[in-house]
């Protein structure tokens, strides 16, 4: 397998597929077969492969300033307008914008600024962070920590006592809800749950709630109706700031600009954006906060000499330019509204898997989706271990398609933004084969 330590990858597996090429929604291996990219990467290549105004941007802006700091308060053009133009478009209040290089990073920075912040306004005790089972915000220490998911734990000694992450329920009905229990009664129970738990630990020393407002990694959770609009009464009674991680929702990947604006999430105070926010052609995070926690963060700099946090590549002038470039094709393409439209046509379509045997649920909003496979219909039994997931993965890309199997038997869309109907038509007749070869497999194997 090569010296590389391949990430969230079986260390002892054997199997390895390399990419040569990519060209719009497809990518070629080393023998030349296309691929459908039904995940965008990793939720990501929304405006797809071989884009040429954002290769001549990376190019153009390459040969003009390859690289600059943002140390001391240096500066450049394309990372001005890139700022000027997320805070402009990012539903928090006076945006202020902080760059990174990853969506890991940039929660990590978010962690620093909350504790900056709040020991800024004369409450140090106010520090723990509340995130959500099964949650994805990435994988260095703290963000790690901040993380619901097991392999992202277990043998790694995390999460990261010191950082006071407090764990409260995933908003999953199909998963989570008690027998007999309706939709109203689990939101009501998860929040009371919230609740319980905050008032138990005291709403003084709770900085934060984070929550990804449709999650990706963990199997695609859209909530409940009602479970925001509860979560942020709750919030709001104790003072606790909402913190919305749209890595994957941000640019228009649930059928408006934010996942925030999609689940009726108001005036989060902190946001975090990567992956979209480039089209992935340059790694590139920001971490967004309001304009008052900024204000606050002023003074203590000024005693200590700096805001003592900063990356090398914080504000890289190549990703700034090719991420402005991005949000320059969203706006003048209407790419939001077109991945609306086809974000509706792909809900509708995968939803005829309805009556799959083995599909469980069919879940997902606009251009991002997940279907579980179950061992038994009827009850929603789950498959144990991964063994289901990454047969029909594999299957599917034996048909031609990339897709992701997460949260153990689901498997996940999440398309460039770019594709049209037919492509849409294409990733479900891929699907149904990848589907039906995996029921001949459970079938086989006595797994059903
Ligand atoms: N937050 C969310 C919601 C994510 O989905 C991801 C990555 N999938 C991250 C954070 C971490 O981003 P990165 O892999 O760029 O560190």
């Amino acid at each position: 397998m090569s010296t590389i330590i391949y990430p969230t990858t079986n260390l002892k597996a054997t199997e390895t597929l390399t990419l040569e090429r990519g060209d719009g929604a497809y990518v070629y291996d080393n023998q030349g077969k296309q691929y459908f990219e039904a995940l965008a990467g990793l939720w990501c290549t929304s405006l797809g492969y071989n884009n040429r105004e954002l290769i001549d941007t990376v190019n153009q802006q390459m040969g003009q300033l390859s690289y600059s700091h943002m140390f001391g308060g240096k500066t450049h053009q394309v990372g001005m307008d890139l700022s000027e133009k997320l805070s402009a478009m990012v539903p928090v209040e006076n945006a202020k914008v902080f760059f990174g290089n990853s969506g890991s990073d940039a929660n990590d920075t978010h962690i620093k600024m909350l504790r900056y912040y709040f020991n800024a306004i004369g409450k140090p005790e106010k520090y723990k962070i509340i995130a959500r089972d099964r949650a994805y915000h990435g994988v260095t220490v703290a963000a790690a920590s901040l993380t619901g998911l097991v392999p992202n734990h277990t043998h790694f000694d995390l999460p990261f006592e010191a950082l006071g992450i407090l764990r409260t329920d995933a908003p999953h009905y199909y998963r989570g809800a008690l027998p007999g229990e309706t939709e109203e009664q689990f939101v009501d129970r998860i929040t009371n749950n919230l609740e319980q738990m905050i008032l138990a630990e005291g709403a003084d020393t709770i900085a934060a709630f984070i929550a990804e407002p449709i999650t990706g990694a963990s199997g695609v959770i859209v909530p409940p109706k009602g479970y925001y609009e509860k979560v942020q009464a709750i919030l709001n009674k104790y003072d606790i700031l909402f913190w919305a991680d749209e890595v994957i929702t941000g640019f228009g990947r649930t059928g408006n600009d934010f996942g925030s604006r999609t689940m009726g999430i108001e005036n989060p105070a902190m946001m975090t954006l990567a992956k979209q926010l480039s089209s992935a052609y340059m790694p590139i995070s920001a971490s967004v906060i309001r304009g008052d926690m900024y204000e606050a963060m002023i003074e203590p700099s000024a005693q200590v000499g700096v805001f003592g946090h900063g990356y090398t590549y914080s504000g890289h002038p190549v990703a700034c330019a090719v991420a402005l470039k991005t949000l320059e094709i969203y706006e003048r393409d209407n790419i939001f509204g077109h991945a609306a439209e086809m974000g509706d046509y792909m809900q509708k379509r995968l939803r005829e898997f309805a009556d799959h045997p083995l599909v469980g649920e069919i879940r997902g909003e606009g251009m991002i989706a997940a279907i579980e496979m179950v061992a038994n219909k009827a009850t929603g039994k789950a498959f144990e271990g991964g063994a289901v997931g990454g047969f029909a993965m594999q299957a599917c890309q034996n048909h031609g398609m990339i897709t992701r199997a997460v949260a153990g038997s689901s498997l996940a869309f999440c398309p460039p933004l770019i594709i049209n109907k037919d492509q849409v038509d294409e990733m479900i007749e891929k699907l149904s084969k990848g589907l039906d070869d995996t029921l001949d497999f459970v079938t086989r194997e006595g797994l059903l």
